[in-house]
This record gives C-alpha cells, structure tokens and sequence, in this order.
C-alpha cells in the first residue's frame, strides 16, 4: 500500500465538502438535453461529467432530462448517437466530440433540424457555445511544470520524450503547442514524440516500452497529456528497469495520478474542476433549448466561450487544490489498496 505519513494531504481530515445548492427550482421546461461524451477510458466522464451535468440539469430543471450516450472512441458511433438523440426529440445537443474537425456534420446536421449544439470541453467550428478550459495554458503549464521537476531532480539538460494526446481531440493540438512553446526553448533534447491514437493508455505504453533502451541512460523527463498516458508511461519505464524514475507530467486530477504523485511517481497532473464547467454546460443548454442565446465571456473563432483556469497540482498542494475543493476527500486519496 502507499505510505502517507508526512503527505500535507494526509493525515488531516479534508474540508471541502463539495456541497451544492439545491434548490430544485423548476425551470419549467420540460426540455431534453442530449449529452454525448466521446469515451470511457478516461475517468472524468463517468465519473464526473456525466453525474455533475445530470445534477445540474435536474436542480435547475425538475421536468427536463438528460439524453446520454457515450462514443467509446469511436467517431462514426458518435454521429449515430446524436441522429438517434435527433429522432428521440431532443432540444439541445451537448457535443464532447471525438473527432473535431468530423463532428462539424454532427453540428450541421442539428442546426439544419433547428437544434442548437453546445462544443462541451472540446472545440467544434459552427456550434452555437463552447465551454472548456484555456487548454493551450493547460499545456504550458505541464511543460513549466516538468522543467521545474527536472531542474528540482538537478537535470538542466538531457533528453525528454513527449507523448501527446489523440490527434483527432482539438484540445490534444492546444495541449501540445503550449507545451512546446516552454519545451522548445528550455535546453532539453525533445528526443522523440508521439501522437496517442484515442488517448489509449495501453498505445501509450507500448510506444514507450519501445522507447526505453534508446534513452534509458539519458531520459530526464517525460512530458505525457494525461493521466491516462502518464499510467502507461510509468508502467513502461518501470516494466524497463528505469531507475530513478524521471518526472512524469499529467492531466485530469485522476485519483490514481495523485495517488502515483503522493508516492513520487509521477511529478504533476493539472486540475480542471469539472464542476463548474458541467454547470455552465447545463446553464447554457437550457437558456439555448429555451431560445435564450449563451452568456459568454469571450469567443472561439466566433462561437461564444467560456474558458476555465487550470490549476497545476504537485505533492505541494494537493490539500490546497483538490481537497478544498472537495473534488476528493483527503480518505479517498489516503485510504489506498
Ligand atoms: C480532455 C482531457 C482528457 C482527454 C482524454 C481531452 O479533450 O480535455 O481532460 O484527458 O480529452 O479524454
């Protein structure tokens, strides 16, 4: 099991609480919201998006409801799912697309029908909304992240490998140019580099398994999107007799990351608080479903956007990040196998 004496988020009892209104207010709309999340590997879907959306819809709207589907990585299934939330009747389309550039049919599609389709943490050209993150800060802040892990390790040079996430994710591009606008210029090698197909954690594990012995005596970091690919590197270059392990970045806050962080495993993740961008979603997909246009704060290639800050998380302030937010209780990390 994992030792947690001495973790600051461990030991004390967490006090976030994650608690939420819940007022129960009915909107009145009776309106069916489709939600269609593109996969199931990664934990945040089922998780969190898919119940903190559903609570929110529901808590702002006691007769509506939510219409899910999950694509499982799979773009075809995607456009399926949505013709059938279509034919089912639906008011609204909330899209966390597979693949960007091919769910602009989806969208066409719907909006010819007359129904709007928020892009929901994923960008798609032609919607009518966009909520996510500033993902190209999301990127940044891994590659900074990992050359003061690396600094930290005493390496101010060497050899790092870069795996990225799905190349059809438009986020995947946002994360990967803002990591090399640090990584380029740091006096790091970028040794090799790959492009996970569907974010696979498993692809990312062979493609490093096959990394190792080129770089093993020389590797100082790795630079991985998510957590997802982060777990698949670091069984790799475990699995290879890599040792010390050199930083491994993230993303996602999984519990099994910041489990792998409190053991030394790995050096970052970054947070995304799903909650508020779940909210803002069923916010907008009930203003839009009811004619409403979306309260925005900015734009995306002319679709309204909100865009979230991400928060790097490390050892350091685990209890200052997650906790408080209560996006985990300081037991659910502690209490480990
Ligand atoms: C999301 C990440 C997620 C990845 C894999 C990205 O679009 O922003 O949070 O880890 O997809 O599903």
């Amino acid at each position: 099991g994992l030792t947690m004496t001495g973790l600051a988020a461990c030991g004390d009892s967490g006090s976030g609480s994650g608690s939420s209104s819940d007022s129960g207010s009915d909107g009145g709309g009776g309106k069916k919201i489709a939600l269609l999340l593109p996969e199931n590997k990664t934990a945040r879907y089922e998780a969190f998006d898919r119940p903190m959306f559903e609570e929110a819809v529901s808590s702002a709207c006691s007769d509506c409801e939510v219409v899910y589907s999950n694509a499982e990585q799979d773009a075809a299934k995607q456009q399926q799912q949505a013709e059938a939330a279509i034919t089912q009747g639906v008011d609204v389309l909330v899209l966390d697309a597979v693949d960007g550039k091919s769910a602009a049919t989806i969208v066409q599609n719907a909006k010819s029908q007359g129904i709007p389709v928020i892009a929901y943490d994923r960008f798609v050209a032609g919607s009518d909304y966009y909520v996510s993150f500033d993902n190209e800060k999301v990127g940044q802040l891994q590659g900074q992240g990992l050359v003061d892990a690396m600094k930290a390790a005493g390496n101010d040079k060497g050899d790092i490998v870069m795996i990225n996430g799905a190349p059809t994710d438009a986020n995947a591009a946002d994360f990967k140019k803002g990591a090399h606008s640090v990584l380029d210029n740091s006096g790091y090698t970028i040794k090799a580099e790959y492009d996970t197909p569907d974010w696979s954690p498993d692809k990312a594990q062979s493609w490093m398994e096959g990394q190792v012995a080129s770089v093993k005596d020389s590797l100082v970091g790795v630079y991985a999107a998510n957590d997802g690919t982060a777990g698949g590197a670091i069984a790799a270059l475990k699995g290879g007799g890599v040792k010390p392990l050199p930083p491994v970045t993230g993303q996602d806050a999984e519990l099994a990351a910041i489990q792998r962080i409190i053991a030394g495993d790995q050096a970052l993740t970054i947070y995304k608080a799903i909650k508020p961008e779940a909210e803002d979603a069923a916010q907008n997909a009930l203003a839009l479903a009811g004619g409403e246009d979306p309260s925005s704060a900015t734009d995306k290639e002319g679709v309204p956007a909100t865009l979230l800050e991400p928060v790097v998380v490390t050892k350091d302030n685990i209890k200052d990040t997650i906790i408080a937010d209560g996006f985990y209780s300081a037991s659910d990390i502690c209490t480990a196998e």
